[in-house]
């Protein structure tokens, strides 16, 4: 028998999931599909020797508004970041962003 989906969502990224997950939570039937093989979109990590590295490029959430705040954090535990860039120029290494310290 055909199964029956009150909505079919295109991408597991994170809206997808984030849609996904509250229209369950109001009784609503999904289908999630994605083109690629693993769920999470561009947030993806690949977990090599027990170290997330995001394969899509680094990202890092942050948001002022207490109440996503809260929400994120009901689904899933945060790693602590501090975000520290760094640049090797020449063999030599410069905080990012540059300022006019770098300059002199
Ligand atoms: C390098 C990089 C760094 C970033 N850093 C940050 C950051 O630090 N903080 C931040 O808040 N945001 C960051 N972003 C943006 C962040 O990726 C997005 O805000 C967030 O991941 C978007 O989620 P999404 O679900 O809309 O899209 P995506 O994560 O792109 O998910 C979309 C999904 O849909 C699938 N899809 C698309 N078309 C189809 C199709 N036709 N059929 C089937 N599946 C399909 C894709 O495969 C993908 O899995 C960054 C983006 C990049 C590229």
């Amino acid at each position: 028998m055909a199964q029956k989906y009150d909505y079919l969502i295109v991408g597991a990224g994170l809206f997808g999931a984030t849609f996904a997950h509250q229209a369950s939570l109001c009784s609503k039937r999904c289908l999630v599909i994605d083109k690629r093989s693993h769920i999470g979109g561009n947030l993806y990590c690949d977990n090599i020797d027990g170290i997330n590295v995001h394969r899509y490029g680094p990202h890092i959430f942050h948001t002022s508004n207490k109440r996503v705040w809260q929400y994120v954090n009901s689904l899933v535990e945060f790693n602590r970041f501090t975000y520290s860039p760094l640049a090797n120029y020449n063999g030599k290494i410069y905080k990012l962003p540059f300022n006019m310290k770098t300059v002199d």
